[in-house]
């Protein structure tokens, strides 16, 4: 559609990257056009726009940078989810499975009152094990999750219908 092309277009493949056999989208293509930038935060702020949304909850670290501008455009709270060990308050912590070894997310206790309505999002899905913990991180305050949002799903990878499965609405710009 209108958004879709021209932020297709702006993602840079870069093949075998960081492994062998990995085609990884580079989306640093897509922040430094202009052009494809604004059409990126338009077009989650289009999908959201006249909806109450009390906060954007955002993943470390590319998630940081849709999240903020989209949270300012909502005129919504911006909540950090991010990688163990870099929030200094009181947190909860999700493991999650890699390929090789295991990850986690972490969430200050705080971040959300209870049935606040959030937009999750991230750069990509991939597995969707990074969307899921962050989901989970985001129920157990009990904030409810309008959607879970991200510029890129790689649906072959079957993470988007994981996190549909789980029951998560889920909205991706590019696929
Ligand atoms: P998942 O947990 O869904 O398997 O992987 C998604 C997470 O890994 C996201 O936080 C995303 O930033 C990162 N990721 C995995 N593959 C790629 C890729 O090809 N490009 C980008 N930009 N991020 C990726």
């Amino acid at each position: 559609d209108y958004f879709s092309e021209s932020i297709k277009q702006a993602i840079r493949t870069v093949p075998d990257w960081p492994n062998p056999g990995v085609q990884f989208r580079d989306i640093t293509t897509v922040l430094q056009d202009r052009t494809a930038f604004r059409k990126l935060i338009d077009a989650f702020v289009h999908r959201y726009h006249g909806q109450q949304i009390d906060a954007v909850a955002a993943v470390d670290a590319r998630g940081f940078i849709i999240g903020s501008a989209l949270a300012y455009e909502l005129n919504a709270g911006l909540v950090l989810v991010r990688k163990k060990g870099k929030l200094p308050f009181d947190t909860l912590v999700e493991d999650y499975q890699l390929e090789y070894g295991t990850a986690s997310v972490e969430l200050h206790k705080d971040a959300f009152r209870q049935g606040d309505r959030v937009i999750l999002v991230d750069d990509l899905i991939a597995t969707g094990g990074t969307m899921m913990a962050a989901s989970r991180l985001i129920r157990r305050i009990r904030a409810e999750i309008v959607e879970v949002a991200a510029m890129i799903d790689l649906p072959d990878l079957g993470g988007s219908q994981k996190l549909r499965d789980e029951g998560l609405a889920v909205y991706t710009v590019c696929s």
